[in-house]
């Protein structure tokens, strides 16, 4: 089955899905928004990268502000960068950003901050690999997310683990929006750096379960 350009979701949904499912609810079904002081701080490393560059440099082209999708997963997304880099592999033809020749692609990311502890980042990523993939017949094995506390790349690859991953994300952020439902809150290690903590209210949520127990138990 193919989705229709109107039913596809952002890649970017799939990131906050995998960082939370209430915030995920809260942003794509509630239409929350809120910046705090990493998203605000996203936004202005973006402004460089949104503005559709193109560079060729020691054998590498970069292409930043591509737009991408994937149809059986129903994806679409705006890529930072994309490289592609000259290699001994087959000639291909990717009249889509008017290239011939030998190619490999790799989708790169510009993420303030470091490395996290959860793998919200480089789900992001693999779903641009997928639709890459899907877009022009390539493999697209590897990725890099430049994260500027770091001031350097990090490079992933995409092996079947993220991949299987990044697809269960996919078909649960359609699953999700055919409910409407916004998933409830659960407090996590993720809700100190979380932008929607005052629309969430996660601890409300727990003191009603609380008080609902205990009128369970007394009456
Ligand atoms: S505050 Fe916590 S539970 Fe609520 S959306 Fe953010 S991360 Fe999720």
């Amino acid at each position: 089955m193919l989705y229709s350009d109107d039913d596809c979701i952002a890649i970017s949904g799939l990131q906050h899905l995998a960082f939370c499912k209430r915030q995920w609810g809260l942003i794509h079904l509630n239409q929350e928004w809120a910046e705090n002081y990493l998203t605000a701080q996203g936004k202005i490393m973006h402004e460089r990268v949104d503005s559709g560059y193109q560079e060729f440099r020691r054998g590498v082209k970069q292409f930043s502000g591509l737009h991408v999708r994937n149809m059986k997963l129903g994806l679409y997304g705006r890529m930072d960068v994309l490289e592609v880099e000259q290699t001994e592999g087959p000639y291909v033809e990717i009249p889509w950003i008017n290239l011939n020749g030998n190619w490999r692609l790799r989708p790169v990311e510009f993420k303030h901050g470091k490395p996290k502890d959860h793998n919200a980042d480089l789900i992001q990523l693999c779903a641009q690999a997928l639709c890459l993939e899907e877009m022009t017949g390539l493999p697209v094995n590897e990725g890099s997310i430049f994260y500027c506390e770091l001031r350097r790349r990090t490079e992933f690859e995409f092996d079947e683990d993220i991949r299987a991953e990044t697809i269960g994300l996919a078909k649960e952020a359609h699953q999700l929006i055919a409910s409407g439902k916004v998933p409830e809150a659960e407090v996590n290690h993720n809700c100190k750096s979380c932008s929607l903590m005052d629309f969430c209210q996660p601890n409300i949520g727990n003191q009603k379960k609380l008080m609902d127990y205990y009128q369970e138990l007394f009456g």
